[in-house]
Parts: C-alpha cells; structure tokens; sequence
C-alpha cells in the first residue's frame, strides 16, 4: 500500500531504522529489531540509504523483508547524489519485484572525497530524482521528500529552502518527512509556511529520542538541529549518567509527542536508531495519547 493512501485516511506514527554497520556485512541484529517495533504496529517503517550507494542492497533487501515478512508497509530511501540513471531504474525494479511501493527520495550529502567531480552529476537536487522515477515508473511508488525545520545547511535562509521544497512536492513528493528537531516550534513554524505557499501534503516529524549524551552532540551536529537550553542543561547535569540521559531523553521526546499530537500534527516518524527498546517506553508511557492520534 502506498502511504499517501494512508495519510489520507489517518495521522500515522512510523519509524525509521538503517542497515546495521559491521566489518562482515552482517545485518541479522536488524531483524530482531523489526520483530520488536513491529510489536507496536506501526503504519510503516522507512530504512536508510548510504548516500554513496554503500548499502545499496542492504537498504532493498531489509525494506522488502519489512513488507514481505512481517507484512507492513516499507520505505526505502533512496539518495541520488552520485547514482547514474540506470543504477536508478536498477534500483527501482528491484523494489518493485520485492513489492515496495514507497520510495524517500533522496539527494544525499556531498562526499568528502576530493576527487568528486559536481560537474559529473546527472541529478542535482531531490525533484529531479522524483522527476525520473515518475517518468521511468509512472504509478508503481509512492514518492516522499525531506524538510528541514531549521533550514538546510546549503540554503541561504529558510525562504529559498521552502521554495525548493515547494519545487519538491510540485515534482511529486506526495509527503513529507522532517528532520530532527528539538523544539517544536520550528516544526509549527515549517508547517504554517508551507501551507501559506500551497505546500498542501502531510508534513510528518521526524523525532529523535536523545539515548546518550555524545549522540545528542553528534546527531545536532550532523543534523543542524538545535538543542534548547533546558534539554542541555538536563544533560549536561546527568552527562556521567548514561541512565538518567536516556531517562530524560524519553521522556523529553514523550513531551514533543503529546505536543504535537495536541496541535494536530499529521505524523509522527521516530528515529529509532535501531533500539527498539526506546520506542517501546515511549509507547508504553502514553498508549492512550497515541491511540487516540486520530480522534476528532
Ligand atoms: P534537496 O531537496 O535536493 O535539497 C538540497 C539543497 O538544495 C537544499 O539546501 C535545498 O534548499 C536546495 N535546493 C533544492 N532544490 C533546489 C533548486 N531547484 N534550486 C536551488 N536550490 C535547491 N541521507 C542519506 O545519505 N541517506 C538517507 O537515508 C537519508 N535519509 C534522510 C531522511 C530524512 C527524513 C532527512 C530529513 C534527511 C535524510 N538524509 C539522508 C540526509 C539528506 O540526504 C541530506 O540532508 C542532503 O544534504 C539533502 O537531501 P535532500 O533530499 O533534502 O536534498
């Protein structure tokens, strides 16, 4: 099923998880952790793409077993930063064999390596990417896109990043997923002016449960997202508590979620960096808020 078929019937609450990284590209730890979100019944559950193609095959071979096996629907992402048009359309019959319908698409980061040549790049920004399989598989996937609460690093300000993502959703993004965010507020704010410029899709947000304190540093680095005063504080004073870190990074991230489901938020997508365990206290702490997700 593709999840704009879902979105439009219901606000979802989904997860993200990426291929395991081992020397013997072993990935089998991934499947207990789908055996244990899927316990929580989510309505899909998105796997990561290396943006120079790395685990190409990883992210297909997880996103087909999702829906194969353990019959729920599946996103696969797909970056396009350094793909050419045939290793696309390779990729694309690839999950539609293994019936994925669901497709994040994806530019990517730009590699460290000094030899990588811009000029060489069939596809510059996600739209085109969503151009191409639109026009290579008309109807087979159910396209979505990223967005930035508080901008993309590339963007000169939020104005020029809400106008390429309006390019994005006009080039076929059907929804869109956020990145991290800390503060909700910046999520209210995207939403607000994306509806005023006619973005009209779901927007779901992305949230991150803070697990350590290095991965709060790490993940706000990487991610550009900002950490509010108070929850730096909680951490900084808990920082030689690895315990009490992840205490207060669930339930900070429980806080965001009964935030944003009371203000009416289309979705909620949590980043589950492969710990089932922290998306299950988050349910089991709130299972009533979330049942209720779709009430009138
Ligand atoms: P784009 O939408 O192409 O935007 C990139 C930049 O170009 C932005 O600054 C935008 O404002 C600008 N831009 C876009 N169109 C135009 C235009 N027409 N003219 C001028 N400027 C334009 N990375 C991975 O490697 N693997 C993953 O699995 C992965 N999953 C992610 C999931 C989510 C939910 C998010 C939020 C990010 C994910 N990323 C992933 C990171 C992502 O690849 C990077 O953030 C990347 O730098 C941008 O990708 P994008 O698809 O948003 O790019």
């Amino acid at each position: 099923m593709k999840i704009s078929d879902i979105l439009k019937t219901k606000s979802t609450i989904s997860f993200e998880i990426f291929p395991p990284k081992n020397k013997d590209g072993d990935i089998s730890s991934i499947y207990h952790t789908i055996e244990e979100l899927s316990k929580l019944n989510p309505d899909f559950i998105s796997v990561t793409y290396g943006a120079g193609g790395s685990n190409r095959d990883k992210t297909i071979e997880i996103a087909s077993t999702i829906k194969n096996q353990y019959h729920i629907e599946s996103v696969a992402h797909l970056t396009c930063i350094n793909a050419t048009e045939e290793s696309i359309r390779d990729i694309c019959q690839q999950l539609r064999n293994n019936n994925v319908e669901n497709i994040l698409g994806l530019r990517g980061d730009f590699p460290n390596d000094p030899n990588f040549n811009k000029d060489e790049m069939v596809f510059h920004y996600a739209k085109e990417l969503d151009e191409f399989i639109i026009k290579e598989f008309p109807n087979d996937f159910c396209l979505s896109g990223a967005c930035y609460p508080e901008v993309h690093y590339e963007a000169d300000c939020f104005e020029d990043d809400l106008k390429a993502l309006k390019q994005k959703v006009d080039a076929g993004a059907e929804y869109l997923v956020t990145q991290v965010f800390y503060d909700n507020n910046y999520y209210y704010r995207l939403v607000k002016e994306a509806r005023r410029i006619g973005i009209t899709v779901p927007i779901l947000a992305g949230i991150m449960p803070v697990t350590n304190a290095k991965s709060l540093l790490r993940s706000s680095k990487m991610c550009g997202s900002s950490v509010p005063y108070n929850l730096s504080t909680m951490i900084e004073n808990y920082y030689h508590y690895p315990k009490a870190v992840r205490e207060i990074g669930i339930n900070y991230a429980t806080a965001q979620i009964i935030d944003l489901i009371t203000n009416g938020v289309d979705g909620i997508h949590i980043y589950t960096m492969n710990k089932p365990e922290i998306a299950q206290s988050i349910f089991a702490s709130i299972p009533t808020v979330l049942e209720n997700l779709n009430h009138d």
